[in-house]
């Protein structure tokens, strides 16, 4: 086994690991804004939840938000939260 072909996986896989948990933080961060409705792109308090999905009871959720100013549109998953958030008919 090649040492710098090993050297070089290690460093794609920790790379690749460590872009996927700073895109996961960057888009709870997005989510966290656009949720209090402020735009993460133009930075206008224009966000509006246009569409709303779910899966099931206790399964994630699909809001789409869309930016009135520049008509931004972000999707996001997010948990369900069980049943005692109240958004959740039986
Ligand atoms: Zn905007």
């Amino acid at each position: 086994m090649n040492f710098y072909l090993l050297f070089f996986l290690l460093i794609v896989i920790v790379g690749s690991v460590v872009s996927y948990i700073y895109f996961m933080k960057e888009k709870k961060a997005n989510l966290n804004a656009i949720q209090q409705g402020v735009c993460p792109k133009c930075d206008k308090v224009a966000m509006q939840l246009i569409d709303q999905r779910s899966t099931g009871c206790s399964g994630p959720k699909l809001l789409t938000f869309e930016c009135q100013a520049c008509k931004y549109v972000g999707s996001f998953h997010v948990d369900g939260g069980g049943c005692s958030s109240g958004g959740c008919s039986r």
